[in-house]
């Protein structure tokens, strides 16, 4: 994910002043040396990081932090507000038209990701939003823009409007609004086309776009593996076409992310959405705040809920819970669980928004195999339903079957049954002390 090395070096110098009961306007100004470094590292924009110390540093010397109680901790508490000023301060969220269809522009440079945030978008809006939207194919430059959008579409059951690549975009988005229209689409996203460098020509037709349909949005997708480059591009972009927001996309690659965040601070566009994988459904509302707090390690245990609430089957949860109280847990049980945690996206990520995690001992360089786990999970399932329910059965010659099913060793098998076994001991003794000792915690 990005801002990794961002969020390493951060944390690395707040840990310093965190539990500082005294801070000098020395401790203040080391700090801001290194916080500068670590964006500069990162790629922010250079004026945005001199405007971002100069903010910092104004505050954290101020008297409230520097006489009260806790001036470490208030510290990193200024250090978060004005990271999440930096990067937009509130959720700024998708326009809804008094008019509708509400109409939306995505823009932005080819390769960027425009025609799969596109499709994201309208698959987020009907899924969040119970909206029906239209796509629209305007990209009849790049060949294989129209098809994929249609593939795409189909990929989700969602309609795409398209003329073909012989009629001109500004044709094909006012002939696609009146079809909204005309069938009660309540959103229309214009997938535009795009160049490999800003040029005149395109942003001239854009401009007839935006004449035309009149969008109650332009969002321009960016992508945050470019570098300052795509400050450069958002700054043109909205010079020329005023952008109401931006969508981040390959916010899940190795990238510093920095010059991400100066977009908002450069053009003073609110980032809307971030891109946080191929697939069709790993497109995240941006939350400044929750973004601040995910660089600082303070985690960011609300969209941690929020990835739960939507891809976990709470009843079923809370039966599977049940069965680990009783220890009634088998390997089928087991199968259903590692799916449902996996259908909330990678491990690391999820690990990446529990607070303190990357800080706890032993975790900062915890790197969850995922190859391990599919490992596990070809075991259990060479197994039959007899094993999975009960398995004591599983003598030697099982556990060879097994383990050539898998393609893994019986040594890997023998283990995972040692700690499935272990797993369902402590969860009895679990069990145990809650049901025995439940009063006393209550009371300390
Ligand atoms: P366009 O030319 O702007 O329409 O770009 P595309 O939508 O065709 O995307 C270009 C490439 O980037 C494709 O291979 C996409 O799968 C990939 N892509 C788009 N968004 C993301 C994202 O959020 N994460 C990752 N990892 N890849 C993405």
């Amino acid at each position: 994910m990005a801002f990794e090395g961002l969020a390493e070096r951060l944390q690395g110098t707040l840990t310093k002043i965190r539990g500082k009961g005294k801070v000098s306007e020395q401790d203040i100004k080391e700090m801001m040396r290194e916080v500068r470094l670590a964006l500069l590292e990162a790629d922010v924009n250079f004026k945005v990081v001199k405007q971002f110390i100069a903010d910092v540093k104004e505050k954290a010397l101020g008297q409230e932090v520097m006489k009260s109680l806790t001036p470490g901790q208030q510290v990193i508490k200024v250090v978060n507000e004005e990271l999440t000023a930096l990067m937009g301060g509130e959720q700024s969220k998708i326009a809804v038209s008094q008019k509708p269809p509400t109409v939306i522009m995505m823009v932005g440079l080819q390769g960027a990701g425009k025609t799969t945030a596109s499709a994201k978008l309208a698959n987020h809006l009907r899924k969040k939003h119970n909206r029906t939207p239209l796509l629209v194919a305007a990209d009849i430059y790049r060949p294989a823009a129209i098809k994929q959008l249609e593939t795409l579409g189909k990929q989700i059951d969602m309609p795409v409007f398209s003329l073909g690549d012989q009629v001109s975009p500004v044709d094909i988005a006012k002939q696609a609004v009146e079809k909204a229209k005309a069938e009660h689409h309540d959103y229309v996203l214009i997938d535009t086309a795009g160049r490999l460098h800003v040029d005149q020509e395109l942003m001239e037709e854009l401009s007839q776009i935006k004449e035309t349909v009149q969008p109650d949005e332009i969002l321009l997708v960016v992508d945050a593996m470019t570098g300052q480059d795509a400050v450069n591009v958002a700054e043109t972009f909205n010079d020329q076409l005023g952008l109401t927001g931006a969508i981040l996309s390959k916010l899940d690659g190795d990238t510093r992310g920095g010059a991400a965040i100066s977009v908002k601070a450069v053009t003073n566009t609110p980032i809307k959405f971030a891109g946080m994988g191929e697939k069709i459904d790993q497109l995240e509302p941006f939350h400044p705040e929750r973004m601040a707090s995910r660089i600082l390690g303070m985690g960011d245990v609300l969209s941690l809920i929020e990835k739960a609430q939507t891809n976990v089957d709470e009843a079923k949860a809370r039966e599977l819970e049940k069965k680990m109280r009783t220890a009634d847990f088998t390997f089928d049980d087991f199968l259903e669980q590692l799916e449902q945690v996996r259908s909330m996206g990678p491990l690391e990520d999820l690990l990446g928004m529990m607070p303190g995690m990357n800080k706890a001992k032993g975790m900062k360089n915890l790197q969850v195999d995922e190859k391990q786990i599919g490992r596990v999970e070809a075991i259990v399932r060479s197994m039959t339903k007899k094993e999975k329910q009960d398995p004591t059965v599983l003598n030697g010659s099982r556990r060879r079957r097994i383990a050539k099913g898998s393609g893994t060793t019986i040594q890997d098998v023998n283990r995972l049954l040692k700690q499935f076994e272990d797993m369902k001991k402590m969860m009895k003794q679990m069990t145990g002390m809650q049901s025995g000792k439940g009063k006393k915690r209550g009371k300390g």
